[in-house]
């Protein structure tokens, strides 16, 4: 019954484009439940079928929903096909093409149970016995929100951040509580129980739950930097995987900015982090490391003051070619999307843990506190003898330990100089360049670290003219080497919660994460338009390009002139791509010199 409610509450969500009206709706309805109830609605509502902090994933793919949607239905494949292109999701799908149901009997707690043990069965058809056991039930407009629940997206136009606010509207609570609540317990469910008890305020920190990332602005210019705050704390910005390192008992689990846990990755990483104190919470970069500097070639640099280790260490000379290195992603990239790592990967491509931030040391939260004190606190614990002999004073040149079979990368705090005028940023820059890293990370030592926001508080710096982060609207199949394979992207930008396209790029990924990508876009087509398929927004791009012309040919009203793909950035979700208001910057900054 109360899966019933739930869905037809969706549908009046989906039918206003208004966001007030939409959590007055989910407001109302929270309200109206049972606290158990509304907790396990409030997760469904933010498009999870379990709360965010929790590792359950329910491993059903888009094929197995699609066999049993058709399985249930009756109909030819055809008919399903026709169905799809019209609407896009399978959800819709099946509230098409399933056959009504007398009365609906379906509970929001049965729903949930049902993906407990969906989560917990083994292989594709002990789950596909319990899924078809589950849409069996369902009513038709019951089976859409379930589908629509297991492939990860409501399509109602409802972000968390919106049932945050209802949960706020319907019990009495501060919107910003609510958020930190969320954010510390990484459940919506028990923010909403919180809430509604009052009780906000006692939520505490979850380990093993990633905080959100603080994200940086571009800046143009080092006069530009200044102009946001006088005195900054710069580093290099490192050209390797962002990564949120938790610590708890002797453990050490690591995440990326996805917030996806990504230890298996990098086993050489929770040997030397687990040394560290119970409850602490560590930001930085992993990046592929040259112990002896290796691997890029060694220019002169400018002598620049650093001061790694806080006010008092020791200097860091970085001339000589002996001095450790980060070296550039494309390295890295060759040991990512591995099940397995082998020791042999692990001893040609080594890495490291830059550390440049801190946001918990013993269980207590720092976020609150300015860049320039976490600073201090983080100095102090990677300069500290560890529990774990897991650095020692030179560990990047130390790979495997004394007696032990693990190999143990090295966590360094990643250098910090102070700089005060254009001069002072633009010596550094050249020094970063030097060494072979994409530019600065430039930071207002004043600033608290803010979750998931781009300020400017956080800038960086880069060398190129520019490279915009897009999303892959559509695709089209290749020419020449490429006949057969999905090799032509158009790709867009946000203008609002619009994605409006900008271009069109060919060259720049290699054979085998084309034919990876043609894999994933057949099975993510939104409109088959013959030699081009519309694909579901997911995939983001970052491009570089010569140029940006105003332009009639895409919708964004701008085109860019020798496109080419830098990379795939999986690391990113397709609502962190670039907006119609960098572009323009982009362009006005190119014509006005
Ligand atoms: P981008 O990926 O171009 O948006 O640049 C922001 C990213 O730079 C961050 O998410 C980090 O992964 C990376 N980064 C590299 N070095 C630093 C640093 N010192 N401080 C903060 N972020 C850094």
């Amino acid at each position: 019954m109360t899966m019933l409610r739930f869905a037809q509450t969706c549908e009046a969500i989906a039918a206003t484009t208004k966001k007030l009206e939409k959590t007055a709706i989910v407001a109302d309805y929270l309200r109206s439940l049972s606290p158990s109830e509304a907790a396990e609605a409030a997760i469904f509502l933010s498009g999870r079928p379990f709360a965010a902090y929790r590792e359950t994933t329910l491993q059903v793919g888009g094929s197995l929903l699609w066999k049993t949607i058709a399985e249930l239905s009756g109909k030819p494949e055809q008919g399903l096909t026709a169905s799809y292109r019209r609407h896009g999701d399978s959800g819709s799908v099946a509230a098409e093409v399933l056959p009504e149901k007398p009365q609906s009997l379906l509970s929001l707690v049965s729903v949930q149970q049902s993906f407990e043990q969906i989560a917990s069965a083994r292989g594709p058809a002990a789950k596909g016995h319990l899924l078809r056991e589950l849409l069996h039930q369902a009513t038709p407009l019951e089976a859409k929100y379930i589908v629509k629940i297991i492939s990860g997206d409501l399509r109602i136009g409802l972000k968390e951040s919106l049932v945050e606010e209802a949960i706020a509207k319907a019990f009495d609570a501060q919107l910003d509580d609510v958020k930190r609540a969320n954010m510390l317990l990484g459940d919506i469910g028990e923010t909403l129980v919180l809430a509604l008890a009052g009780r906000l305020a006692e939520a505490k920190i979850r380990l093993f739950n990633a905080i959100d990332f603080m994200l940086a602005s571009p800046v143009e210019s080092a006069q530009e930097a200044l102009s946001y705050f006088e005195n900054a704390a710069v580093e290099d910005k490192y050209d390797g995987i962002r990564a949120q390192a938790h610590i708890s008992k002797g453990e050490a689990h690591l995440y990326s900015r996805t917030r996806d846990e990504i230890t298996e990755s990098f086993p050489e990483l929770p040997p030397a982090l687990a040394g560290l104190p119970d409850g602490t919470i560590l930001d930085g970069e992993i990046v592929a490391w040259s112990p002896h500097g290796a691997g890029i070639p060694t220019r002169e640099e400018p002598t620049v003051e650093r001061n790694p280790g806080g006010p008092d260490a020791a200097p860091v000379t970085n001339s000589g070619s002996a001095t450790p290195r980060a070296l550039p992603f494309s390295t890295l990239q060759q040991r990512l999307g591995r099940k397995k790592v082998s020791e042999k990967m692990m001893r040609e491509i080594p890495v490291a843990y830059l550390v440049f931030d801190i946001l918990c040391a013993d269980g207590d939260l720092l976020l609150d506190l300015p860049l320039r004190e976490r600073a201090q606190i983080l100095d102090k614990l990677l300069a500290a003898p560890r529990a774990q002999p897991a650095i020692q004073a030179h560990a990047q040149s130390q790979f495997a330990f004394q007696g032990e079979e693990r190999s143990c990368a090295p966590v360094l705090r990643a250098p910090v100089s102070a700089a005060h005028s254009p001069d002072d940023i633009e010596a550094l820059f050249t020094a970063a360049r030097a060494r072979g890293n994409e530019g600065l990370m430039i930071k207002d030592p004043e600033s608290r670290y803010t979750p998931g926001r781009r300020g400017k508080s956080w800038l960086k710096l880069k060398r190129e003219l520019a490279t915009l982060d897009v999303v892959v609207t559509a695709v089209e199949y290749g020419h020449g080497k490429r006949i057969g394979v999905l090799s032509d992207y158009t790709f867009a930008v946000w203008n609002g919660d619009r994605l409006e396209n900008i271009g069109k790029a060919y060259s720049g990924l290699t054979d085998a994460e084309i034919a990876e990508m043609t894999e994933w876009f057949l099975e993510h087509v939104v409109r088959d338009e013959g030699l081009r398929l519309q694909v579901e927004p997911k995939i983001v791009l970052e491009v570089a390009f010569n140029n940006m012309m105003e332009s009639t040919r895409h919708e964004s009203g701008y085109s860019l002139r020798f496109p080419r793909i830098v990379r795939l950035r999986p690391d990113k979700l397709p609502e962190d791509a670039d907006t119609i208001e960098t572009v323009r910057k982009i362009y006005e900054r190119q014509h006005t010199g």
